[in-house]
């Protein structure tokens, strides 16, 4: 099938047979992503989502691991998911793992009853975009969940069996609230134990809502040297199992491990990290529908 968009799947999922059942995604809504704003969203005809696994099994493939995309792929109206879940099954009948990008709103629109079909039909991992431990930030990230929500899918879902893991975005809080927000999404991961926990990173782009916020003042970008401290102090404060796996793509620097056996280890790369890390912004940011990364070299980059 020819891919129409973005690919954006967790490093997880790298290995995964991407199946797309949709275009773009039907939130589209949270101020600093730029991943589908470009495309109209649409959901891709069952023929065409068969074709493609037709097309992948006579090539001789049989995939473990599936990952539905585009972005908030478990949004799909239930009969429709079961629907592509029963012919995924049919065709790869031992595909051990199904799994997808969802929303805390898209879990809460299923009923106990649809959670556990999917659950019976595959699906696994469920990668939720918590970014921010504080509510008012959510808010004005234009979220579409608050904590509470956040607890209750969660919870929900783990109590079938399916694997919670969570995209997070150290920065999201802006200048000087990074070490607030690590305590706070430090507690809540404590007490809702993702499997996984991947740090984007805040991204700056010039073709999101955000990018008019950075212009009228109403919000202020932390440095990536307050982004590695928000992220020390979060791994600091971490005592659940998890596997994690942090980015700072402009900066190139990456620490991931094991949660706690490794902990040390982390803190000990981020303080280097840190100690050689200015004050000064490093920016970059992203243009283009097809997206050509610029770096700034100290000046100011939203001009
Ligand atoms: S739900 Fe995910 S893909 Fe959709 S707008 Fe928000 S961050 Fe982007």
């Amino acid at each position: 099938m020819e891919y129409e968009g973005q690919i954006c799947r967790a490093p997880m999922e790298r290995s995964s047979f991407m199946l797309p059942i949709m275009v773009g995604c039907s939130y589209n809504r949270c101020r600093f992503c730029n991943l589908f704003r470009h495309l109209k969203y649409r959901e891709l005809p069952l023929t065409q989502i068969e074709e493609e696994l037709a097309r992948v099994k006579n090539v001789g493939g049989n995939p473990k691991k599936i990952f539905l995309g585009d972005g908030n792929a478990f949004a799909q109206k239930s009969e429709r998911l079961i629907q592509i879940l029963e012919m995924i099954r049919q065709y790869f009948p031992e595909c051990e793992e199904i799994n997808m990008d969802a929303t805390v709103t898209s879990i809460l629109k299923k009923s106990d009853n649809e959670l556990e079909a999917f659950q019976k039909l595959g699906v696994r991992h469920l990668y939720l975009g918590i970014e921010s431990g504080l509510d008012d930030v959510l808010m004005f990230m234009e979220k579409d969940h608050n904590q509470e929500q956040a607890y209750e899918a969660i919870s929900r879902i783990q109590q079938i069996g399916m694997v919670y893991d969570a995209h997070i975005m150290t920065g999201v809080a802006g200048k000087g609230r990074g070490l607030e927000n690590a305590r706070a999404l430090a507690e809540f991961l404590n007490r809702t134990g993702p499997a996984h926990v991947v740090n984007f990173s805040m991204f700056l782009h010039k073709e999101v809502p955000l990018y008019q916020n950075i212009l009228d003042g109403s919000f202020a970008p932390a440095s990536e040297k307050e982004n590695l401290e928000e992220e020390r102090c979060l791994l600091e404060l971490l005592t659940a199992e998890i596997l994690y796996d942090g980015f700072h793509d402009f900066i190139r620097f990456r620490v991931r491990g094991k949660l706690p056996q490794d902990k040390e280890k982390m803190l000990a790369r981020l303080d280097e990290k840190i100690s050689h890390t200015t004050e000064t912004n490093i920016y970059s940011y992203v243009q283009g529908e097809c997206p050509s990364l610029e770096k700034c070299d100290g000046g100011d980059v939203w001009r």
